[in-house]
């Protein structure tokens, strides 16, 4: 791509924006950036470019206009902008032509952030050369100063970013699963689904795909590009790929590790860890090396993260589940005694399938934040509802209710934006007040 001279618009100046920003710059471009925040120009003012606050009319005479995560796809202005003709691209496709070295790009609904980190993990303890970023971290655009020939880079990437990507090509392309997300951008499910498909329709011949056989919508995938697929299984042996046979992990018929050997909880993160092998091992590694490093892998923060044990009460904090499918896969972690605390900002979610394994695991539910209403509506009486409405006075009770060997698990099925900051601004609180209890006496 060529960019000297052209009249480039970055819109949303996040982390994202401000590096696809210096980017174009870097490349010659003449940079405009908007934000619908007017305080967003702080952003960007070291970089001497123009900044408006959003409106239809910032998005006239631009050449080439690049969306930042955040930023809706389908604005009228960027319709508008499309019909004359204009590139509208996310800072993933922007990177793509200038960021040197292999890639493995890692998108699905749950688990990313934990299967990018686990296989840049595997990797760095095998003495790969590789950079993580994308969603995790560093931005895309970020990446490519840093970036070599000989390196790979692990990308997370979200529906966000790759619903608009045309010519970035993840060598090896991983999906873990595809459940309802994001619904308030994407519209439907289907819209949601097609663009983590991109990941798989921009590989060329010799690229490799890897997804989950036991999802329905990742199997459907198989033909979206020229990739050979390899698939992952955590119920059934597939060919030439890794699953799990009698709580033992193989890759390619050949035993990697036992489940029991992987240091993070659940059956979820035997599939990320199914899914990161996989990558690596077509990545030239050798199966005991892989091994070797996964099992020096710690859980991500926010992620099913073990915080304390108080007079015999265990603390999670999985913030970071933020739909009911994680949820899901976080009470699945423990088998019984648990104070769950759900709630916070509703993403139109349909929190019924948490009604089964509730009644069966927990002692009561802590109510918290604006979707409390809804979410006792859909549980009905499958536990114990108690309306605690803040973090702060569920972690209280869950502790003075709990018996010892029970565990207080913070995995609140919703977004975080209705009391805090971020799903890390929640964990972070959660994690303090975890730590500033007393012993019983
Ligand atoms: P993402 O980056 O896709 O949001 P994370 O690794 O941050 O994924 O995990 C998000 C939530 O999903 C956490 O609550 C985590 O425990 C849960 N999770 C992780 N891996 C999976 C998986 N393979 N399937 C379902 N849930 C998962």
């Amino acid at each position: 791509m060529k960019l000297s001279g052209i009249r480039a618009l970055v819109v949303g100046l996040g982390k994202s924006g401000v590096a696809s920003a210096e980017l174009l710059l870097k490349q010659g471009a003449v940079v405009r950036a908007t934000d619908t925040s007017p305080e967003a120009e702080r952003n960007v003012a070291r970089l001497g470019i123009e900044f408006r606050v959003q409106s239809p009319e910032v998005f006239e005479s631009a050449d080439l206009i690049v969306l930042s995560p955040g930023v809706p796809a389908d604005l009228p202005p960027l319709e508008a902008a499309r019909r004359r003709g204009v590139a509208v691209i996310g800072e993933v496709e922007l990177a793509a032509p200038f960021l040197k070295g292999r890639i493995i790009g890692v998108t699905g609904s749950n688990g990313k952030t934990t299967t990018t980190a686990l296989t840049g993990h595997i990797l760095r303890e095998c003495a790969v050369p590789v950079q993580v970023g994308g969603n995790i971290g560093a931005p895309v655009t970020g990446m490519v100063e840093s970036s070599r020939d000989d390196q790979w880079n692990v990308l997370e990437l979200s529906s966000f970013q790759l619903e608009t990507i045309r010519t970035f090509r993840a060598h090896i392309a991983l999906c873990l699963n595809i459940t309802p997300d994001h619904l308030d951008r994407h519209h439907t499910f289907e819209n949601y689904a097609a663009a983590k498909r991109r990941l798989f329709e921009t590989q060329q011949s010799g690229d490799s795909a890897v997804l989950n056989a036991d999802d329905a919508v990742c199997a459907g995938w198989a033909a979206s590009g020229p990739a050979r697929v390899r698939w992952f299984s955590l119920s059934r042996r597939v060919e030439a790929g890794a699953w799990l046979e009698e709580e033992r992990l193989l890759v390619g018929g050949e035993p990697l590790m036992a489940a029991s050997e992987i240091p993070v909880r659940g059956r979820h993160n035997i599939e990320n860890t199914l899914a990161a092998a996989l990558a690596a091992r077509l990545a030239g590694l050798s199966l005991p090396a892989i091994a070797a490093a996964v099992r020096t892998f710690r859980a991500v923060e926010h992620r099913l993260e073990y915080v304390r044990t108080v007079s015999g009460v265990s603390f999670y904090n999985d913030s970071k589940a933020t739909n009911v499918d994680a949820t899901l896969k976080a009470l699945e972690a423990f088998d019984g005694g648990l104070w769950v605390i759900l709630g916070g900002k509703d993403k139109g979610s349909d929190y019924r399938v948490l009604r089964a394994p509730l009644c069966r695991k927990a002692r009561a539910v802590l109510l918290i934040g604006a979707a409390a209403a809804k979410i006792r509506d859909h549980l009905g009486n499958a536990a114990p509802l108690v309306d605690s409405g803040t973090l702060e006075a569920a972690v209280a009770y869950g502790y003075r209710a709990a018996a010892p060997g029970d565990t207080v698990l913070l995995a609140p099925a919703c977004a975080s934006f209705d009391q805090f900051r971020s799903y890390e601004h929640r964990g972070d609180v959660f994690k303090t007040l975890v730590h500033g209890l007393e012993e019983k006496s």
